[in-house]
């Protein structure tokens, strides 16, 4: 993507006393932007004039920057490159800004969550995503709570420190850790859940955090920015009756480095050889494999049952209590980073930033 062709528009609510917070809000697209045209259709809607749509933020004392891609993306479209365009715009802006809030679609909002958790090592300020069900323009939109909360939560300092210096996503008054959040709804406002761990803040008529589950402030911590990812992964997911043409044709794909392997209940697989035949043999081949549960609660224990022992013997890694979406973005993070196979595979199980216990 053109960088120099980002629009970037100042808006100061804080007049005329001096802003409490400056944020900066990164503009990639999705429903929340959407406000209906003079033709009465749905359009993404000129960002820097938000204070009409939204008139109480006069009332909120920060500085804002928007910053819109050049072209807004639904986020079904959102590639690797975006997530390294995200985190290079925070890490161009790091120094001059408190928080960040991406707007951004819901369908991938927990991959790019998870993928920005790891390129921005070291992260010590607020970088929350939000986004809506229905459009800003839309009378019983759910945009102008996610915007707003995720905009005090982005600006929320005390004693100079920021509350949650870590990647989150605010929706449907749940502030989630990014790279432990799923999509779990299409329709109804509380779009994302996190099951294997706890909600951070729960916003009601005040925002109610709970500091024991939200990632300390370390104030000797350096941002490191990662602007790499390796795309030469896949997903595999199993079902009773996969087929070994399926498995194999996934498993050969040319230049493939690393597989996430969706499996059932506590990371089980069906036993029949021609499994456990195709998964030692991409091994050997120095495939990575790791071993992901299909539940959206829980965590893959290889060996507790026997559909699953076999797979610790060939070699697969067990993913833990990993989200699919935090697996497959940390593959393709450590692929892009380590070169040596065995310092990948030695990572992939290890907490690199909160996304597993
Ligand atoms: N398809 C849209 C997107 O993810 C849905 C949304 O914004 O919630 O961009």
């Amino acid at each position: 993507m053109e960088r120099s062709n980002y629009k970037i528009v100042n808006i100061n609510t804080a007049i005329p006393q001096d802003p409490k917070a400056a944020v900066l809000i990164i503009y990639t697209g999705g429903t929340l932007g959407m406000a209906y045209d003079e033709d009465g259709s749905l359009a993404p809607f000129n960002f820097s004039r938000i204070i009409e749509k939204i008139p109480s933020l006069r009332e909120f004392n920060i500085h804002m920057t928007v910053i819109s891609f050049p072209q807004l993306i639904d986020s079904a479209n959102v590639r690797p490159e975006h997530w390294i365009d995200m985190a290079y715009i925070i890490n161009e802006n790091y120094r001059r800004y408190d928080g960040f809030v991406i707007i951004h679609g819901t369908d991938t909002m927990a991959y790019s969550a998870s993928a920005l958790s790891f390129l921005l090592e070291g992260l010590n300020k607020p970088v929350i995503f939000t986004g809506a069900q229905l459009p800003i323009g839309s009378k019983r939109s759910d945009a102008h709570e996610n915007f707003v909360t995720a905009l005090e939560i982005a600006s929320d300092i005390v004693s100079g420190v920021p509350v949650v210096p870590e990647v989150c996503i605010y929706f449907g008054n749940l502030l989630l850790r990014g790279n432990r959040s799923s999509k779990r709804q299409s329709i109804h406002f509380d779009a994302f859940e996190s099951e294997n761990y706890p909600v951070l803040a729960e916003a009601g008529v005040v925002i109610d955090y709970d500091m024991s589950a939200i990632r300390p402030f370390h104030a000797n911590s350096q941002l490191t920015f990662h602007n790499a990812l390796d795309p030469n992964v896949a997903i595999l997911k199993l079902f009773p009756g996969i087929s070994r043409r399926v498995v194999e044709s996934v498993l050969q794909i040319p230049d493939l480095k690393g597989i996430v392997l969706e499996t059932f209940g506590a990371g089980n697989a069906p036993t029949d050889a021609f499994m456990m035949d195709s998964l030692s043999d991409a091994v050997e081949r120095e495939l990575i494999i790791l071993n992901i549960s299909q539940c959206s609660g829980g965590r893959v224990i290889q060996g507790r049952y026997q559909t699953s022992r076999s797979l610790n013997n060939i070699g697969v890694i067990s993913g833990k209590d990993m989200t699919t979406e935090a697996a497959i973005t940390k593959m393709m993070f450590l692929l892009a980073k380590e070169k040596d196979v065995d310092k990948v595979k030695e990572l992939l199980p290890v907490p690199l930033c909160g996304e597993t216990y």
